[in-house]
């Protein structure tokens, strides 16, 4: 507290991102980026942007980029928004939305910015438990509400949400903005962007930090009707006209255009997925099945933060939450083959089932 804040700072809790350390040699399942660097279009197309045209403003509106997203989803580039991260984005749509007279709602177990942002903004939010399971229930969100949002597949758990299901909770809520964040969805979900036409109150969120592996650049998207992108677009006008810089529109356009690549990426991570669940298993490690690059996993004999403190003195480090319900947990992002053998040999050392 300091007599010089402005009285709402006092009462922020910030977001505590997954460490980057700054130390060499690391293996890194922190913080679910990719393992794999962008394709070699996108390093080209930065190359070639990098140079005298730099000293220009870029396009406020990224029309470029907004097009080539348009395109690759089948929607008009009206129905395109694009912002510094999709942290940048949630946070907008946040703002545009959700500062209702009844409360936003959203799983109890999900993404930890959704309350960051409510307590920035001042907006009411009720929380909803995922089942005992840890899956997500959209029957109980049919209620009197002010929006909904809920990352598809789920964060920090892995489970996917059908198409089918999402389609049945929008026909029966269409008084308030149901926002689905994305950031996962290349890993083997279905996109809802597949409904925007459908439903105006629909805004799907996604990001080019995780299945492009461009976490660097920060770089998000959002897709929905003309009429919720404009109240982006005047918040985003509001805050800061010019949220994409040249080189990450440039990036962001040739990723999109590289679409052999990406899946090729997106194919490696998810059977690599599939490899490490098991062995994990194999380990004694109850894994929820997850449709992202991590999966979340407990131990049933030990504590899951000395598993992470004990990983991490091998150099391997993972993620663990110090929050009711999931504290026996761990959320693994996927490596390399040669990373995930390492986080299982660093395991087996730690002889769980003892
Ligand atoms: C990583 C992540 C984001 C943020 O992505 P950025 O585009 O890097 O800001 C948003 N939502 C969820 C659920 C995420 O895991």
């Amino acid at each position: 507290m300091s007599r010089y804040w402005s009285p709402i700072v006092d009462q922020l809790s910030p977001y505590v991102p997954g460490e980057q350390p700054r130390i060499d040699n690391l293996i890194k399942l922190n913080t679910n980026e990719n393992p794999y660097g962008p394709s070699p279009k996108v390093i080209e197309a930065i190359n070639n942007v990098v140079g005298d045209g730099l000293r220009l403003y870029p396009d406020p509106s990224s029309t470029g980029l907004r097009e080539t997203v348009a395109d690759y989803y089948g929607l008009t580039a009206e129905q395109v928004f694009v912002g510094n991260g999709s942290d940048e984005v949630l946070a907008h749509a946040f703002f545009a939305f959700f500062q209702q007279s009844r409360p936003l709602l959203f799983p109890d177990i999900t993404y930890s910015f959704y309350p960051v942002y409510c307590r920035l903004y001042g907006i009411e939010y009720q929380t909803v438990p995922l089942d005992n399971t840890f899956k997500l229930d959209l029957e109980p969100y049919v209620q009197d509400n002010g929006g909904i949002v809920f990352p598809n597949p789920n964060a920090p758990t892995g489970c996917l949400l059908s198409l089918q299901r999402i389609d049945r909770l929008l026909e029966r809520n269409r008084d308030s903005v149901v926002v689905i964040d994305e950031a996962y969805i290349d890993f083997g979900g279905e996109s809802a962007v597949a409904l925007v036409n459908r439903y105006p109150n629909l805004l799907v969120t996604q990001t080019l930090s995780k299945s492009r592996a461009l976490a660097g650049l920060r770089i998000g998207l959002a897709m929905g009707s003309s009429e919720l992108i404009e109240a982006l677009v005047r918040v985003k006008d509001s805050f800061n006209s010019y949220p994409i810089d040249h080189i990450a529109a440039a990036a962001a356009t040739a990723s999109f255009n590289d679409e052999d690549y990406f899946r090729k990426v997106c194919h490696r991570i998810i059977e690599s997925r599939e490899l490490l669940s098991s062995k994990l298993r194999t380990l004694g490690f109850q894994v929820l099945p997850s449709a992202a690059n991590f999966v979340f996993a407990h131990h049933p004999s030990r504590d899951a933060s000395v598993i992470a403190a004990k990983l991490r003195e091998q150099g391997v480090i993972v993620r663990h939450f110090r929050q009711p319900r999931i504290d026996g947990h761990l959320r693994i992002t996927i490596g390399t083959p040669t990373q995930n053998q390492r986080l299982i040999e660093a395991l087996e050392s730690l002889q769980l089932s003892a």
